[in-house]
């Protein structure tokens, strides 16, 4: 299906191939044609599957479309979990616009800066707000904004929003939106709470999931290598070396840990920066533009950069510290693998989080075969109660007890 058959202006689909895409994806296949029709879509759309260029494609379609929306009041509004992830949808949204010739005020709005600037930029009004749910309702209380012409609601990574305890903001959010509007909810899961509230706020959605179709899997390779907690710097080395990896994100458990796993990094001579939330904004767009740009080797990240932020050609992404859900893990191996390339995703695995690992296996139905790297095999191995269920904070199911008592085969 060409772009054109979206039903989108020949200026828009112009403007997708301006950009070297070559067909829809099949989020936008799945999606656009639908959206522009009216209908509320709920999308269960994989990290890196396009789904930020399916909805922004729909808001410019539908702004091209009014030429009566004047005086400039918000018409769409697109609620993002991170800040990282409103600058990009911001510059989507800016480069589709400049490449159809249309003329489109965005608005990015997100907390951890100043709010003086963005209640200036909003003086002269705007087509679609970028926003991330705390800053926009503080927008909002300053009268700078009004939410009262908005026709197209965005929720874009709907079950982190969930995730991060925005829920009591969605929902006053949605109150202040005018009675109908179209919703378009885009979530790289359906966990039991992105139903509940599409459930609470969709009209007779149209349901598009692109995740199970066969075959379109980002292509990441995923391996598990086991070491001992303490040799995990070196053995990060080595692979780097050992392979030649030229750029690897590398994830971990807490801010302390990417600071400290960065600092050693640099300290043996690697281009390491840490990248967290506790970070000035100013510092975190910058480590992301100096990574983009190859001005530096590896990124040590905590979950921050785990959702939505696309590194573009990014080979190798590495869980130095396992994540903490089953979820976690297929966001953060989704930072590689982007827009049809290949990837890898290490994970190190030390004996007491052997339990973890399979439990993500079980949850994702993976399963990833353990390795061992000549000059960094563990000393230690998993202790044989933990292997047999009974995982930390989770209560053996009856499967593991069967499993403990030799009744099932082991987990593999
Ligand atoms: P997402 O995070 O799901 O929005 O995916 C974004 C990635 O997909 C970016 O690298 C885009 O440049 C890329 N992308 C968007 N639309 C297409 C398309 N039609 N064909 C190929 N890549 C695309």
């Amino acid at each position: 299906m060409p772009f054109s058959d979206l039903g989108i202006s020949p200026a828009l689909a112009h403007a997708m191939v301006l950009q070297g895409f070559v067909l829809p994806t099949p989020v936008q296949a799945q999606t656009v044609p639908v959206a522009l029709g009216g209908r509320d879509v709920l999308a269960c759309a994989q990290t890196g599957s396009g789904k930020t260029a399916a909805y922004a494609l729909v808001l410019l379609a539908q702004l091209a479309a009014r030429p009566a929306h004047k005086p400039r009041q918000a018409a769409a509004l697109v609620v993002v979990p991170t800040r990282e992830l409103a600058t990009q949808v911001g510059d989507t949204l800016r480069t589709l616009a400049q490449h159809a010739g249309q003329a489109a005020r965005v608005t990015v709005l997100f907390g951890g800066v100043s709010i003086n600037p963005q209640l200036m930029g909003l003086r002269g009004g705007t087509d679609i707000v970028v926003a991330t749910p705390g800053r926009l309702l503080d927008v909002i209380d300053h009268r700078a904004l009004s939410l009262g012409a908005v026709q197209t609601l965005v929720l874009d990574e709907a079950d982190r929003l969930l995730d991060l305890g925005f829920a009591a903001e969605l929902d006053r959010i949605r109150s202040l939106l005018p009675q109908r509007h179209q919703s378009l909810l885009y979530s790289a899961t359906f966990a039991p709470a992105v139903r509940a509230m599409a459930q609470a706020s969709l009209r007779s959605p149209v349901e598009v999931n692109v995740v199970a179709e066969e075959g379109e899997q980002p292509d990441i390779a995923q391996r598990a290598i086991q070491v001992d907690t303490n040799q995990r710097t070196p053995l990060l080395r080595h692979l780097m070396a050992e392979h030649g990896w030229s750029r690897v994100l590398v994830f971990v458990a807490t801010k302390y840990a990417a600071e400290m796993v960065a600092d050693k990094l640099r300290r043996a001579g690697l281009l390491a920066e840490p990248f967290h939330a506790q970070l000035s904004q100013g510092k975190r767009t910058q480590v992301l533009m100096d990574f983009k740009a190859s001005a530096i080797q590896v990124v040590v990240a905590t979950d921050v950069a785990a959702r939505g932020i696309d590194i573009g050609d990014l080979p190798v992404v590495v869980n130095f510290d396992l994540p903490r859900s089953a979820t976690d893990y297929t966001h953060r191996i989704g930072r590689t693998a982007r827009a049809g390339a290949s990837g890898l995703a290490v994970s190190f695995v030390s004996a007491d989080m052997e339990a973890h690992l399979r439990l993500i296996e079980k949850r994702n139905r993976i399963s990833i075969a353990r390795e061992q790297v000549a000059g960094f095999v563990p000393t230690a191995t998993a202790p044989v109660a933990t292997l047999a269920g009974g995982i930390k904070g989770h209560r053996p199911s009856k499967k593991d007890k069967l499993r403990a008592a030799g009744l099932l085969p082991p987990l593999v």
